[in-house]
């Protein structure tokens, strides 16, 4: 994919301090310097918290369908376009947010390449003036129909050096794979994204092996893609762990929670099961209900006298007790009335003996 002739630059990138000025086969590309003054707006990541990458890159789904539509409907030729949001922050960093993408509508079409031509930009701008006042270009894209993801030299000398901002980024996608990469500049060097998301989901970038830049301090080799794939391998493994740990501590609470919902009932029956029996066996004092007047005679005199009658709930407890003492005295009223008797009989059979004495003796008499 080529640019050619670009004078107007993207909206996101200001006039400034460097300039960047090269030949390409097509003839000189010159372009003013600029650097990166993006408007950051806070907001929270659309995504999973703790997501990681070298940039986090969040596309809606509406345009990644929009991108993914562009793409295919061209599997002979390559298509370009830009891609235009907004660049983010939250407490884990900077991110970038795509909300919409301008395709690249009058580029001149190749078989292995696309070109930005003069229309291009200008319907890009006039596009983003009229239906996107809010945004601005985050990046670009174009497609690989049917040769993989891989950036070409002139990919990555675009890349370099028209979008070197730090949130701005490539992706090309090969609409016959649907695989789809993504790189951008660091101060190391043009680095591919491993991940990006899509409406909150993680999509894996394909980084294609060759591409990846080495680390300084490792000699060029296998062994650093060796290292990068077991730490990939072990960072897949954390994640996984993570969310093991996090879905334990998720129903460790729902647990503690239900023992206390539980508890709390309890609570709320026994009180209400209290208040209930201290209304229902609620102690109340005896009420008078009437007077009758009873006539009494005191020497020679017969005096009225009123009695009350009073009516009592008398409490079980204290009814058990009156009862058992009811009980008790009639018990004891009986064994006195039995011990009197024998006592009459006694005493008659003592008087009987004592009046007839005669007859005692007499009676043996033959
Ligand atoms: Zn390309």
């Amino acid at each position: 994919m080529f640019f050619r002739k670009k004078s107007k630059l993207p909206a996101s990138s200001q006039a400034a301090s460097t300039n960047v000025a090269c030949a390409q086969a097509e003839g000189r590309v010159s372009v003013e310097g600029w650097e990166t003054t993006e408007r950051v707006v806070r907001r929270p990541f659309p995504g999973p918290r703790g997501a990681t990458a070298l940039l986090r890159v969040a596309l809606e789904r509406a345009p990644y369908a929009e991108l993914i539509a562009h793409a295919k409907e061209s599997l002979e030729k390559e298509i370009c376009g830009v891609l235009a949001g907004t660049v983010c922050e939250d407490q884990e960093g900077v991110f970038v947010h795509v909300a919409a993408v301008i395709r690249g509508a009058a580029a001149a079409h190749g078989s292995t390449h696309v070109t930005f031509t003069q229309e291009t930009w200008n319907h890009i701008h006039e596009t983003l003036d009229l239906e996107f006042p809010k945004l601005q270009i985050v990046g670009w894209y174009h497609s690989h129909p049917g040769f993989g993801v891989k950036f070409s030299e002139m990919d990555l000398f675009i890349q370099k050096n028209f979008f070197s901002g730090p949130t701005q980024f490539a992706l090309v996608i090969d609409p016959l794979s649907g695989a789809v990469a993504i790189c951008l500049n660091t101060p190391s060097g043009i680095q591919n994204l491993e991940r990006f998301w899509v409406d909150g989901r993680e999509q894996t970038c394909q980084a294609p092996k060759g591409r990846r830049p080495q680390p300084e301090f490792c000699a060029p080799g296998e062994a650093p893609l060796e290292t990068e794939a077991a730490l990939r391998a072990l960072e897949a493994r954390l994640g996984q762990l993570i969310q093991i740990v996090d879905e334990q501590r998720a129903s460790h609470y729902r647990f503690l929670v239900f023992i206390g919902i539980v508890i709390c009932a309890g609570v709320v029956v026994a009180l209400g099961y209290t208040m209930y029996s201290n209304y229902r066996y609620r102690n109340e004092p005896p009420r008078m209900t009437q007077y009758v007047p009873v006539p009494v005679q005191v020497g020679d005199k017969t005096v009225l006298v009123g009695v009350g009658v009073a009516q009592w709930q008398v409490p079980p407890e204290l009814n058990a007790i009156m009862l058992t003492l009811e009980r008790e005295k009639r018990l004891l009223d009986e064994k006195a009335a039995l011990g009197e008797t024998n006592n009459e009989n006694a005493s008659s059979n003592l008087t009987n003996a004592s009046s007839n004495p005669t007859n005692t003796a007499d009676q043996p008499k033959p």
